[in-house]
């Protein structure tokens, strides 16, 4: 060897072993309260150790499971992974771990991200065909981990339920994990629709460990779409899964040369202190990170509205006009028109011997008395309106976006009609431009859907989802409108969402300050997802205190409170204790009146202008910005039950009581949380008068006691640190 050619050698061999030295496969990310180191094995990637800090790591022993195969014209191509240094990407924000397959050719991201300095962090797995031809894939989790526990380590789970139609008698679970524990929570937008259906859960979950610190790890799903999540125990190992919903199977999805499979973003995130030790993280995280800044700029948000649905389908001019008078009259920000305003189902516009001169002259109006407008409007559903702009199943253009042939004596129900499958381009395109229409030709400050948006399951062989397994489907009709179960569900809503979010997206795009409220038949679109790309969610289908009171125990462990609206329907109220009771179980958080204001007394009138004051001056900023505490166990409406806001940047709060029904409970304490034991407080009780000034170290273990002598009244204490 000459010394030139032993010279190249060498400087080859620098390069090589230099490049392995510099080729990162370890990196670390972390927030004030959650770091995990990441590491790229040469066949996967995976999350090796999660930190919380003061609290005993956690230990992962699963590298993430990629694809095993991906199908070209019919036949199955296994996926061999090789981490790829060069294309992957590391910083203090953001790590991607690439991986490449050569045949079939296919490039996998793994991404972790942090969104704030505090808080979860955020994960997404990216698989792009670079192949010339069209691929199928199968199922790939958004995340799973296999978590290394002392099999003498007692812990503990917590998830909720969606409020959707009726909150159940449980709602908040919280289980104990022990050795050979299974469970699967799944959410859909289809929530309590079909009998025998197991309630759906917001896509979030907890795990503490039972000591001193109640320390522990969650994890959601950003997604509105069919997915689940699975948490298993055997013995020292704890397995969680997150993603789509891989039943029922096989799920295969349809990469076209080019695109790109996204699985649903998750978060994960380290806390202490137990539920409201983390929920006191996220909600302020789902605010900075999914929300939408331009609303959270408004002062009044959450806002106070009038809905007209307290008069059912019967609103007309006339009606809608008195009702704004006594909005701005009672003070709220923003007058709502419920179902009932359109021609018919599928044909938005307005129905001409209600509104012969429109609905930009009520919203004229609306704002003319200081009011926001908004409506109701359900616009995926297609019904049999001929008349111009309407979506009519009928429709040769249009009935193959139905997700199944309608029957030929199909009707639609009042306001219910077909749901379109927008993953379709040209439904998704027509559907685009009918809400910019709707919009902009009502001069809207808010949009609410309703029904049911997405699809559920298809039954065609043309649309861009997998086709249905005519072997393993079934069609059935539902209030009024046809559905379809099928391998190909998962596929069918991954896309539906997608366009949704996407159409959302343009929306907020072109109308800045436009509120969207995300209802969905009352409760059933409560996530992540949408969190992300609405402003405020119907959080349950039935407004009674006691209902609303249950959904928002259930959703305040995870959403920002100022999205959670509760509404305000007609209910027995003897004394104005009762009356009061019946406001303040749907003011916790958004609160919107649905009952014909008109009849009200006139004592129950100048009450409801009294506490809608209150709320806009003393408890809408504790609901945007304070820590939320759930000091009693879920209302049951038998016994008492609490909610406390702190502002520790305030130093002050508010404690909502609320007595139930039973004769011999007249009194209550509830223990508060987040306070300074050697402060000393100043208590107002707002009903009753009295003031009591205590020790923090008194509220955080005897509490507070408040008196009642009426069942189903209520008490507002409000709480102002007055020294230390
Ligand atoms: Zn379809």
């Amino acid at each position: 060897m000459s010394d030139k050619i032993r010279l190249s050698v060498l400087v080859s061999l620098i390069v090589l072993f230099g490049c392995a030295a510099i080729a990162q496969t370890k990196a670390r990310l972390r927030t004030s309260d959650t770091e995990l180191a990441l590491e790229a094995l040469p066949e996967a990637p995976r999350v090796a150790q999660f930190d919380f800090p003061g609290q005993p790591a956690w230990q992962n022993r699963a590298s993430e499971a990629l694809i095993p195969f991906a199908e070209i014209s019919g036949e199955k191509a296994a996926c061999s992974w090789k981490f790829n240094s060069e294309a992957s990407r590391i910083s203090d924000q953001q790590v991607v771990f690439v991986y490449d397959s050569a045949s079939p050719h296919l490039r996998l991201s793994w991404e972790w991200r942090t969104r704030q300095s505090y808080g979860p962090l955020e994960h997404q797995v990216r698989i792009e065909n670079l192949d010339n031809r069209e691929m199928w894939i199968p199922m790939q989790d958004s995340l799973a981990f296999d978590w290394q526990v002392d099999p003498k380590q007692a812990l503990q789970q917590l998830f909720v339920e969606k409020g959707a139609n009726t909150p159940s008698n449980a709602g908040t679970h919280q289980v104990p994990v022990g050795d050979g524990f299974h469970w699967t929570g799944t959410s859909s937008t289809y929530g309590d629709l079909f009998e025998n259906q197991p309630r759906e859960i917001i896509p979030w979950t907890l795990v503490e460990r039972n000591d001193a610190g109640h320390s522990g790890w969650y994890a959601g799903i950003e997604f509105s779409g069919r997915i689940r999540v699975a948490l298993s125990r055997e013995k020292d190992s704890l397995q969680a899964a997150l993603g789509l919903n891989p039943d029922p199977s096989p799920f295969r999805t349809r990469l076209k040369p080019g695109e790109s499979f996204e699985s649903p973003v998750v978060f994960f995130g380290g806390f202490r202190d137990g539920p409201d030790g983390a929920g006191n993280v996220l909600r302020p995280w789902v605010r900075a990170v999914l929300g939408n800044p331009e609303t959270w700029k408004d002062p009044n948000y959450p806002l106070v509205v009038n809905n007209s649905w307290g008069g059912g389908m019967q609103v007309n001019e006339e009606i809608a006009e008195r009702m704004i008078r006594d909005s701005a009259e009672l003070g709220v920000d923003m007058f709502h028109i419920d179902a009932g305003w359109f021609r018919d189902v599928g044909d938005w516009y307005p129905n001409p011997e209600k509104f012969p001169r429109g609905l930009g002259v009520i919203a004229d109006d609306a704002h003319k008395h200081g009011l926001k407008f908004g409506i109701w409007v359900d616009w995926t559903q297609a019904g049999l309106s001929t008349q111009p702009g309407a979506l009519n199943a009928r429709d040769p253009k249009v009935r193959n976006w139905m997700v199944t042939d309608i029957p030929q004596d199909w009707k639609p129900e009042p306001f219910k009609g077909q749901t379109i499958d927008i993953g379709v381009p040209e439904a998704k395109e027509w559907a685009e431009h009918e809400v910019n229409r709707i919009i902009t030709d009502y001069h809207l400050d808010m949009l609410e859907h309703d029904g049911y948006l997405v699809a559920h399951g298809c039954d065609r062989a043309d649309h861009p989802h997998a086709a249905p397994d005519p072997l393993n489907k079934c069609v059935y009709k539902s209030s009024g409108a046809y559905f379809v179960d099928g391998p190909n569900a998962t596929d069918v809503s991954y896309h539906a969402v997608r366009a949704y979010y996407e159409i959302y997206s343009k929306m907020r795009q072109s109308h800045p300050g436009l509120l969207f409220e995300v209802c969905n038949d009352g409760g059933r679109m409560v996530d992540f997802g949408t969190a992300a790309h609405g402003d405020y969610f119907s959080i349950t289908d039935t407004y009674d205190p006691l209902s609303n009171r249950r959904a928002f125990y259930d959703t305040s462990h995870v959403l920002p409170p100022a999205m959670l609206e509760s509404y305000v329907e007609k209910w027995p109220v003897p004394r104005i204790e009762n009356f009061r009771y019946m406001l303040r179980s749907g003011m916790m958080g958004w609160l919107t009146i649905m009952l014909d204001t008109n009849a009200w007394s006139a004592e129950q009138h100048a009450e409801a202008k009294k506490e809608i004051a209150l709320y806009k001056k003393e408890l809408r900023g504790l609901i945007r910005d304070a820590n939320l505490y759930h000091v009693s166990p879920r209302p049951d409406g038998v016994h008492w039950d609490g909610i406390e806001y702190w502002d520790p940047e305030r130093k002050r709060g508010v404690l909502y009581a609320f007595r139930g029904t039973v004769e011999n409970e007249k009194t209550h304490s509830f223990v508060l949380h987040g306070l300074q034991p050697a402060a000393q407080y100043l208590l107002k009780f707002h009903d009753s008068g009295a003031t009591r000034t205590v020790t923090g170290s008194q509220l955080l273990s005897g509490g507070v006691n408040v008196a009642l002598n009426v069942p189903n009244s209520s008490e507002l204490i409000f709480i102002e640190e007055v020294s230390k």
